[in-house]
């Protein structure tokens, strides 16, 4: 999957488990595998790859570490819990229980020998993305990532710039109450 799916649908599970949780930190979460493997993929260990993109952060290792480490940063993520629950989503989400996928979910108790991927350069990158989009579950979760934001951009009033600030600065999803709704209501049909 790619980026609305896991951000729109890791943070609309989280806001309905938690109206404290901190979205920035679930933003995070819901990226961390794809924030750990990318670079390594492209940048520092492309031969230790085997220049697949679903390595050591797609681990469940890996997984259960952050969610540790989330948990033990309690006191400096709001709704760590929160956070720590919707971890495991972005392997859900990736469908990490396939096969080939098999060596990467168990890393590192079953080796390195992750399955090579033959995607060099730009028209590789191009090629992985074709792919994703012209799978029909990748893509409904795009979409549904999609919806999800797009609904809690209209229910939280984001359209507004001071608002977007406030939860950039908080982390907070804070719905607009109903009397600003029903002012606006009233200004629009003027
Ligand atoms: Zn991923």
């Amino acid at each position: 999957m790619l980026l609305f799916g896991h951000v729109g649908l890791t943070i609309g599970l989280a806001r309905a488990l938690s109206r404290e949780v901190d979205v920035r930190w679930v933003a995070v979460a819901s990226l961390l595998p794809d924030i750990i493997d990318k670079p390594l993929r492209y940048c520092i260990a492309p031969a230790f790859t085997q220049s697949n993109t679903r390595t050591v952060g797609h681990s469940l290792t890996a997984i259960v570490v952050s969610m540790v480490v989330v948990l033990l940063l309690r006191r400096t993520i709001r709704g760590a819990g929160g956070v720590a629950l919707v971890l495991p989503l972005h392997l859900l989400l990736d469908g990490m229980w396939g096969p080939d996928l098999r060596v990467s979910l168990l890393w590192p108790w079953a080796g390195n020998g992750f399955p090579p991927l033959h995607e060099v350069g730009l028209p590789g990158l191009w090629n992985h993305l074709v792919h994703d989009l012209c799978d029909s579950v990748n893509l409904a979760g795009e979409l549904g990532g999609m919806l999800v934001l797009g609904y809690l951009w209209r229910w939280c009033g984001l359209a507004s710039a001071a608002r977007r600030v406030h939860v950039w600065k908080t982390g907070m999803l804070v719905p607009v109450p109903e009397h600003t709704k029903a002012l606006q209501e009233q200004a629009d049909n003027f």
